[in-house]
């Protein structure tokens, strides 16, 4: 008997047939960084309908959300990094509706990346809370407070601002009992049209007196934003880098990231020595600034050029709708 494409994530969640992966269960395993027993815990009857993606649907996610993780573990084999560290797979689920989404949960996907702070909001409060959210689309001041409330939000991946820092740590309950990982934009490829902080050069002097905008926000962020962790850097980088990489294996956007990251380190460990490193900024343990960058075009040149968190939308749930993407800049 077919399954009526309407019915509740309760059903689907607690019963066991409907997985091929670890069901959850009323008596979920909490998110191990988050104090669960302070933030508001749906209750199974609360937990609103999502529908259900269609047998053909489910298919065709299980099958490109497996590609691209294989492409995932090829391209890191390949890259020669160190696989005690795998790298993290955010599937960029905007535009795309819940029952896309619990597709892919179902098949052990915890990262997802969204734009847009309402659509977010919506998708967080029908979704399971193991999901660890991804915030990647262009962060204002005045929506801190909203994307602050959701318990399971893991990592904002585009802070530009110490304005920015400072709502986003302000905003943040006392509930959340461990710190919101943040990323720093960078626009590498040095277009108007994106938002970011300059890269930084091994050729220029460390700074002495005048410290460019992104030391003195990873400063800010380090000293000023205890409730937030600075985890590494993040890029867009621009389409022609991403197109003509294919072809010469190089892309400048992600060497640009890479030299940015390391100029700050050193300078990190110099100016904070006093500071565990392993715990103030980083990697946890070895204080290593992650680099997030890479799409559908390029998430494989981006790990063989060092990338540890690749952000694929459409490689997962194939192209989004124009029409949308253009009516929805409001965030
Ligand atoms: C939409 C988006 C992605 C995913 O792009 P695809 O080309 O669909 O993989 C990644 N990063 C950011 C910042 C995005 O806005």
């Amino acid at each position: 008997m077919p399954i009526s494409t309407r019915t509740t994530i309760r059903r689907r969640l607690f019963d066991p047939h409907h997985f091929s992966y670890r069901p959850a269960s009323p008596h979920l395993r909490p998110y191990t960084r988050l104090n669960l027993s302070k933030v508001h815990k749906p209750m199974p009857s609360e937990i609103s309908d999502v529908q259900l993606a269609s047998p053909e649907r489910t298919e065709e996610l299980r099958q490109s959300l497996a590609e691209i993780r294989a492409c995932v573990t090829a391209a890191s084999a390949s890259s020669g990094s160190d696989l005690n560290y795998p790298k993290e797979l955010v599937a960029v689920s905007k535009y795309k509706p819940s029952s896309d989404i619990l597709v892919c949960y179902n098949e052990g996907q915890r990262d997802f990346g969204e734009n847009y702070v309402q659509e977010l909001v919506d998708k967080a409060k029908e979704l399971p809370l193991e999901i660890q959210w991804h915030f990647i689309g262009t962060f204002q001041s005045n929506k801190a407070k909203l994307l602050a409330a959701i318990p399971n939000l893991h990592t904002v991946q585009t802070i530009s601002s110490e304005k920015a820092a400072t709502a986003l740590n302000k905003a943040l309950p006392t509930s959340r009992t461990t710190p919101l990982n943040v990323l720093i934009q960078i626009n590498t490829s040095g277009e108007d049209a994106k938002s970011g902080l300059s890269s930084l050069s091994s050729l220029a002097p460390p700074p002495s007196t005048s410290l460019s905008d992104l030391h003195k926000l990873v400063k800010h962020i380090i000293t000023g934003c205890p409730n937030l962790r600075l985890q590494g850097l993040m890029t867009i980088g621009s389409l022609d880098q991403s197109l003509s990489a294919k072809e010469t294996e190089k892309n400048d956007d992600f060497e640009r990231l890479k030299e940015t990251s390391d100029v700050l380190r050193r300078w990190l460990q110099t100016e904070f020595e006093d500071h565990d490193g392993g715990r103030k900024w980083g990697e946890e343990g070895s204080g290593r600034l992650l680099l997030s960058m890479g799409m559908s075009s390029d998430f494989e040149a981006a790990i063989k050029a060092g990338s540890d968190i690749v952000r694929v939308g459409t490689g997962i749930f194939g192209s989004r709708n124009a029409k949308d993407e253009m009516n929805s800049t409001k965030s």
